[in-house]
């Protein structure tokens, strides 16, 4: 459990993406008297700066998120968690439940495959490992560092891994290339990138979004079949795309009573 702010608030977003970035810049500019914390897991060691105060740290839980709810005084929740975050946004929709305040889910759409496109969708990343098949490849995986545990499976092929920060040792993948960066990246960069490697195929998350779509169409440039792994289940309830929605929709509520013209 986490510690409660000194004031009560009107808003608290569930972040860690762009979307969180994005919300908290355009609610500091336009309405600085709205009182909105974001909330980090604690994921990045540096994450990006943000334009609303933070705090860092996992709530203990969907009871413990309703404690700090409850005891926040906050009057409404924005979940803007990645759409692979699989457990924060069912703890979201528990916990508002508990403490009887609206949530609203913030969640880019999904990629969907376009003329010239050769995907392979499966539904999670122990399912990409077998997609790879017995015969040795050179595999480009753009999926994050918390999940390529899942390729030691199938040690005989060569990764090129691309991630915010280095893997934990022991991850059991011999023939593992670590890049670290962030986007966004850019189709010439992409294509570039995968013709030095001689990538042969591509294992993405269908996260969705602008900022990492490039290895897509590099994908498609080079004519590279791509491993998609689908999203997670999300829970139900009031969803939207885009920044600007999650705004109106809290204008609309009348949730940030203060909050007009954004
Ligand atoms: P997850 O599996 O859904 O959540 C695991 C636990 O991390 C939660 O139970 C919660 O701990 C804590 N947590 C998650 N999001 C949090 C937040 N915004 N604030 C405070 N605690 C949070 O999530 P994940 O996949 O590990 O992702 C963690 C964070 O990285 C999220 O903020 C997500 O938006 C971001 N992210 C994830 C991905 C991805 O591919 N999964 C990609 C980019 C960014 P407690 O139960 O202790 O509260």
């Amino acid at each position: 459990m986490t510690s409660s702010p000194d004031s009560p608030l009107d808003l608290l977003i569930l972040g860690g993406t762009t979307e969180a970035t994005e919300l908290a810049a355009r609610l500091a500019a336009a309405h600085p008297e709205v009182k909105a914390l974001v909330s980090l897991a604690g994921r990045t060691a540096e994450p990006r700066p943000l334009a609303l105060p933070m705090r860092v740290g996992g709530f203990g839980g969907a009871e413990g998120l309703a404690a700090f709810l409850r005891a926040a005084c906050v009057k409404v929740l924005v979940d803007t968690t990645h759409p692979f975050a699989a457990v924060m946004p069912f703890n979201a929709a528990n916990a508002c439940k508990a403490a009887g305040i609206p949530r609203l889910k913030l969640i880019r759409p999904a990629w969907t495959p376009e003329p010239g496109d050769n995907w392979h969708e499966v539904s999670d990343m122990a399912s990409a490992a077998a997609a790879l098949g017995e015969r040795p490849r050179r595999v480009f995986l753009t999926i994050g560092r918390q999940e390529i545990g899942a390729f030691a499976a199938v040690p005989q092929h060569h990764y090129l891994a691309r991630m915010i920060e280095a893997p934990e040792p022991g991850h059991g993948l011999p023939h593992l290339t670590v890049i670290r960066a962030r986007g966004p990246f850019d189709l010439a960069a992409e294509t570039a990138l995968m013709r030095e490697h001689a990538i042969d195929t591509v294992v993405a998350k269908n996260a969705g979004g602008a900022a990492s779509a490039a290895k897509l169409a590099a994908a498609r440039a080079l004519a590279l079949p791509v491993v998609m792994v689908a999203r997670p289940a999300r829970p139900e309830g009031p969803a939207v795309a885009e920044t600007q929605a999650a705004l109106d929709w809290l204008v609309a509520h009348g949730l940030v009573p203060t909050l007009r013209g954004v």
